[in-house]
């Protein structure tokens, strides 16, 4: 087993952490179908073994890392509370940051933690997402320009490959953001070499919805009105006259002009599975349970008609539950406590689809003869015939959405094309709704 079986199997995210395990011998680059995959760059497969046992979709991992409960309780043991759906955790919160709500994708609570731990020297550097020359990708943050130059949340593929030589090359500790995978790896790679703890003491987890093939920039800013390139794209143009789901999207075009374009105007992104890696099929962690604190989009009624955003908030670390604890007495944050129960409701769809679902989905890729990642037995339940409809179209839609943009990569050629294909499952989602009520 190494990595280019996880990647032939079409498990790979691109997180990048197996590279640093390589001793040099693998890189990340671009696929035909718009993500970031290790290949080899010198030597063989075979030399490249170990990179396998930091990788998150790993099939056979070591038994005390072998899943998100295990790694919990080897980095997270000291939290007070534990939740089936949200992993363990001290406590629950919805709200936002007053001086960085604006700028950011929703509450702006990630840019207020980074901050307080640069100020209150937790850690010397961040390695997080920005703008490198119009475009997003990681990178070190010391404090060098405004921070909220790094806020909002990027929808395009990027890589930690050149974060372990980064931070084995700095003096001072470095906090680190990421979507769940990204982090399991971290804490995989923790776990295997200790010293990082100390060189990490702090995750900021992004709950994630499915990650995204480049494929998705690339329509939505042809959705917008650019033909040809695009730069500096902007996925969370917030309306403060509307609902916090009604965001816009807007890309700078080669006169730079910014042209932009209302995410409804395609349609539901997210729950369709459209442009999505493979991989988050066999991912269950849908709060991002290895983060020191986790943060997401409150998608729950009572918040929704405002429209500048609040973040859902899970600290899982004393450290995280000290920060949103200082930041309410200092009246820098206005957040409520809540319960466990509304931070479920808001991911609801997310724990549907990829915590009650995977068995279904493990389930096919066994009876096809191939590899599936480790899942904990736990989350692995049978889910009612209208879902099942539901979630064969769904891969359907996910698969034909990359093979349909990379032959025809046109925004009307392409709805074209996928549109049968939305309308079955818009279909099977109104029985599925139907029967369940
Ligand atoms: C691919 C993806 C899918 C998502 N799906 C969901 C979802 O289904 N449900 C939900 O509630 N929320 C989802 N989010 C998270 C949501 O969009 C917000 O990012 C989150 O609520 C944090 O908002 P904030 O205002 O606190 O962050 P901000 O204050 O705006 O700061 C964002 C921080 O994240 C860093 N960052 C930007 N892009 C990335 C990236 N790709 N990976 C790692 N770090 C990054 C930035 O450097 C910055 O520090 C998703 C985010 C991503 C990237």
């Amino acid at each position: 087993m190494n990595i280019s079986d996880i990647v032939k199997s079409d498990l790979c995210t691109g997180c990048g952490v197996c590279t640093s395990e390589s001793t040099g011998r693998l890189e990340m680059q671009w696929d035909e179908n718009g993500f970031l995959l290790p290949v080899l760059k010198s030597g063989k497969w075979s030399d490249t073994y170990d990179a396998v046992k930091v990788c998150p979709f790993n099939p056979d991992p070591q038994l005390e890392v072998s899943d998100e409960d295990k790694l919990g309780s080897q980095f997270l043991a000291e939290a007070q509370k534990f939740d089936e759906k949200l992993g363990r955790y001290e406590n629950t919160y919805i709200g936002y940051s007053i001086d960085y709500r604006t700028d950011s994708s929703s509450g702006g609570i990630a840019t207020y933690v980074f901050s307080d731990l640069l100020k209150r020297k937790i850690v010397d550097h961040l390695f997080i997402v920005r703008e490198f020359d119009g475009s997003y990708e990681y990178g070190l943050y010391s404090g060098e320009y405004d921070i909220k130059q790094t806020s909002k949340t990027r929808y395009i593929p990027v890589t930690l490959e050149h974060c372990f030589t980064v931070i084995d090359n700095l003096e001072g500790t470095v906090a680190i953001s990421g979507v769940a995978c990204f982090l399991k790896a971290i804490r995989l790679k923790q776990f295997y070499h200790p010293h990082y703890k100390h060189k990490i003491p702090f995750l900021v987890g992004i709950i994630c919805g499915g990650w995204k093939s480049r494929f998705f920039s690339d329509f939505l800013a042809q959705g917008a009105g650019v033909s040809g390139k695009y730069h500096s794209q902007e996925y969370r143009i917030k309306d403060p006259n509307s609902l916090s789901s009604d965001y816009s999207f807007g890309a700078f075009d080669r006169d730079e002009n910014f042209k932009t374009m209302k995410m409804s105007k395609v349609g539901d992104m997210w729950g369709t599975g459209l442009f999505k890696s493979n991989a988050c099929d066999f991912c269950s962690d849908v709060t991002t349970e290895l983060a020191d604190i986790s943060l997401g989009d409150a998608w729950l009624p009572e918040y929704r008609s405002d429209g500048m955003g609040n973040s859902i908030v899970i600290t899982r670390s004393r450290l995280a539950e000290s920060i949103i604890q200082q930041g309410i007495l200092n009246q820098a944050l206005v957040i409520d406590s809540v319960t466990e129960d509304a931070i479920i409701r808001s991911q609801k769809p997310s724990f549907l689809h990829r915590q009650d679902a995977i068995n279904f989905r493990i389930r096919i890729r066994k009876l096809k003869r191939m590899m599936v990642p480790r899942i904990r037995d736990r989350v692995l339940t049978k889910i009612s015939l209208p879902y099942l409809t539901v979630q064969i179209q769904r891969m359907r839609v996910r698969k034909n959405s990359i093979k349909h943009w990379r032959r025809y990569p046109f925004f009307g050629k392409f709805k074209e094309k996928m549109s049968i294909d939305l309308k079955i499952l818009a279909l099977f989602t109104r029985v599925y709704h139907k029967l369940r009520s």
